[in-house]
């Protein structure tokens, strides 16, 4: 057979003919068998496909004794046609009978043909069935033939998925995504939606396979891919488009895969070969799946991911389709579904529609999961291979408490779930209803409960939750999300915002925190063995006072005339705190020197999370403003127990006597100076951790604006005296915890925690 693109050209055309032609489903496959046949110069073509239960049935040929159509049938996996089923990929033998799969089916009359090609023919990386030709020489198919069979075979797919050529119920497409089904990942963001899947990246149906015209399809395609690639460029140059560390790898990877050689020149030919440029991108991308489903080194996959991915966002091109639904039309409960997403393409959507995100990659750190927890948006991710068990549209279900992911459930499973929203929803309400009312325990102990922040996604909360300012506003996470270094104006803003936000409430603003676990993905940090106790916070902007400095002057300024609280995260010794102080001083200096309004009042504050600085306490309260205490950073010094090290995850105990005498020493501490004293980690926003705290006696404890209500109704049961007078005799003990003891207290005496 002459190797030119002019031969499976010729044959799309005809199939396209034999479609449209009014003759039954059956006679239709004879007919396309018997032209492949005679095209590609072969004695046999058949055509097998897949039959529920893991069969390959035969259901058309062209030189094989015809009785053996619908009679003769293979396990995937047996024989050369079984062979090519399992591992979605052709094979091209000159002398079949020798083959080690090879299994002798005396009723087809093979036993002339001693060459023999099968393709896989498949669809949406699922094996529908083989095609085959054969010969009776010991002919050795060309690199075109074996193109052209494969072209011939995606469109083949096209037609059968189609349900013009076979009944549909008759085979086993392994494409009806219909059943429930069920995936575990990890938590990324508390909380439980349901709703309508809506993919973030949307795929997009090829319609048209078989090309009008070859040269305007080879130009389309020209040009999509140039788009394509200044689309990527842009991507990666432009400064203001937020994207993460991970994000760029995965565009550096597209990049690298738009302008391969390689995968450029298939998709070409297989535009030359009559496809039009759309089914010509599905037909390299239905290689790509089937080499993914074959392969077990997770590198390789993701990089094949990478692949597939980017044949999508090609195929969008084509289309004039937008690269992610932020714009489309979204059902009133959608659930975002996507590979990895950046926290400005979150942002981009419209919140009062986004109920929960689902992710197959990402970590709990990641900038998307903290852009969703300040929305308060449940997230559930590493899910591998989930968005290949969905169908936009679908009925899902994401339950950030468990990380599980249900996808169709079940009658039952989606009522259950429905009784758990209500009864969320009551709660909610319950907590809303409780907004306005103080926070004091019945024994008249006023407690300020404040809350944690940081985007200005979060200022909503403050009025939702009733919340009496922000005792912690990280400053870290606009650097965090954005690509570059926030500029002045930038930062400005921010902090405007926020002021305008809390208006007569305080606001606490932390300095970069950055370092540990809080990376920016535009720098390169160098790498440490211990990075938690390494060059981080106020360490290193002390080390680079240029970047504090500049903070600082945004604070002032966005503070004029009004108060302004500004704390230092990571401080470990009083100079450090004064070293901090004097930049703000230098800064306020500055101000007054080029005629800026100064703050009515500024307080200067450190968080207290380095146990060495509670020994300075003495010298210390000389010199601060306020403390605020980071428990988290704090029990993990404290304890020198790791807190990201799973082995380790409740060894030690916040609810210990060590950490509660450590803890009572420094509230006992500021209040005998009258320095005001807060306690901003996680355990503020735990009742039992919280009730704990307020019988050691904080009056100030901020936390994730979620559990404002939960803490403020565990104070309003609470007896103060009576859990001091309890407490007094627990300090001394020698168990390795206080929990249960706390625990049973709030039971007997009726404390909601
Ligand atoms: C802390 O360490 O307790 C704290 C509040 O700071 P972060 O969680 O931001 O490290
Ligand atoms: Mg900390």
């Amino acid at each position: 057979m002459a190797p030119t693109t002019a031969g499976p050209r010729l044959l799309l055309k005809r199939m396209r003919e034999i479609m449209v032609e009014r003759v039954s489903p059956q006679a239709r496959l004879d007919k396309i068998v018997s032209i492949i046949a005679s095209n590609m110069v072969a004695e046999v073509c058949s055509i097998y496909l897949t039959r529920p239960g893991g069969w390959l049935e035969l259901f058309a040929t062209e030189g094989l004794n015809k009785s053996a159509v619908h009679s003769t049938r293979l396990k995937i996996g047996e024989g050369i046609v079984g062979d090519v089923a399992q591992h979605a990929r052709p094979l091209n033998l000159s002398d079949a009978p020798m083959h080690p799969s090879f299994s002798y089916r005396p009723e087809t009359g093979e036993d002339p043909y001693q060459s023999m090609l099968g393709v896989p023919v498949l669809r949406g990386g699922r094996t529908l069935g083989v095609l085959a030709v054969q010969n009776r020489t010991h002919r050795h198919y060309g690199e075109e033939e074996v193109e052209a069979l494969q072209t011939v075979a995606m469109v083949l797919a096209e037609m059968v998925v189609s349900g013009s050529l076979i009944d549909l119920g008759e085979i086993d497409t392994g494409l009806r995504r219909d059943r429930p089904w069920r995936g575990h990942g990890v938590s990324f963001c508390e909380g439980i939606a349901m709703g309508r899947a809506v993919l973030h990246e949307p795929r997009v149906k090829v319609e048209k396979l078989i090309a009008d015209n070859v040269s305007d399809e080879r130009e389309r395609l020209d040009k999509a891919i140039d788009d394509l690639r200044s689309a990527i460029d842009e991507m990666l140059k432009t400064d203001d488009t937020v994207i993460t560390g991970e994000t760029r790898d995965v565009l550096e990877a597209y990049r690298m895969f738009a302008h391969d050689r390689g995968w450029l020149s298939k998709l070409r030919e297989a535009v030359m070969s009559g496809l039009t440029a759309e089914a010509a991108v599905e037909r390299v991308q239905n290689d790509t799946r089937a080499r993914m489903a074959r392969l077990s080194d997770p590198l390789l996959r993701d990089r094949l991911h990478d692949l597939d991915d980017l044949a999508n966002r090609l195929l969008r091109h084509l289309m004039g389709k937008a690269d992610t639904s932020a714009h489309e039309a979204l059902p009133a409960d959608t659930l975002l579904f996507a590979r990895t997403m950046g926290p400005a393409e979150l942002l981009d959507y419209d919140r009062s529609k986004i109920r929960g995100l689902v992710l197959e990659e990402g970590s709990p750190t990641s900038h998307v999961a903290i852009v969703a927890r300040a929305l308060d948006i449940p997230v559930v991710g590493r899910i591998d291979g989930i968005l290949d068990q969905l169908e936009p549209g679908d009925w899902v279900i994401a339950d950030g408490d468990t990380a599980e992911v249900h996808i169709r459930p079940a009658h039952d499973v989606r009522e259950a779930y429905r009784h758990k929203l209500a009864l969320r929803a009551q709660r909610q309400a319950a907590f809303a209803a409780m907004r306005t009312q103080p926070s004091v325990t019945k024994d008249g102990e006023q407690v300020r409960l404040l809350m944690n922040a940081g985007l200005l996604a979060d200022l909503p909360h403050i009025e939702e939750t009733g919340a009496e300012g922000i005792g912690l506003f990280r400053t870290e996470l606009q650097f965090m999300i954005s690509s570059h270094v926030p500029r002045l104006k930038d930062m400005i803003s921010l902090y405007s915002a926020v002021l305008e936000g809390v208006g007569p409430r305080t606001a606490v603003f932390r300095t970069l925190d950055l370092g540990g676990d809080k990376v920016l993905p535009y720098a390169r940090p160098a790498p440490e063995e211990n990075p938690a106790m390494g060059w981080r916070a106020i360490r290193m902007t002390l080390d680079r006072p240029a970047l504090l400095r500049y903070q600082i002057r945004a604070l002032l300024r966005a503070a004029a005339a009004r108060d302004l609280d500004i704390m230092f995260p990571m401080v470990a010794e009083v100079a450090e705190f004064r070293a901090a102080r004097a930049l703000v001083d230098r800064e306020l200096d500055r101000l007054a020197n080029t005629g800026g309004e100064p703050p009515r009042k500024i307080r200067v504050g450190t968080m207290l999370e380095v146990p060495a600085l509670a020994f300075q306490l003495p010298t210390l309260l000389n010199f601060v403003d306020f403390i605020s205490v980071g428990s988290n950073d704090l029990m993990q010094f404290f304890f020198a127990s790791d807190r990201g090290n799973p082995r380790l995850g409740g060894r030690y105990d916040l609810l210990s006597p060590p950490m509660l005498n450590f803890l009572k020493g420094i509230v006992e501490a500021a209040k005998a100076r009258g320095v005001p004293v807060t306690l901003c980690g996680e355990m503020a926003g735990r009742p039992l951790e919280a009730m704990a705290l307020v019988g050691m006696g904080f009056r100030s404890l901020s936390m994730a604006p979620a559990s404002i209500g939960p803490v403020k109704q565990m104070l309003l049961t609470l007896n103060y005296g009576r859990l001091s007078a309890l407490m007094a005799g627990l300090y001394d003990s020698s168990e390795h915890s206080l929990r249960e003891q706390l625990k049973q207290f709030a039971i007997s005496e009726g404390v909601s925690i």
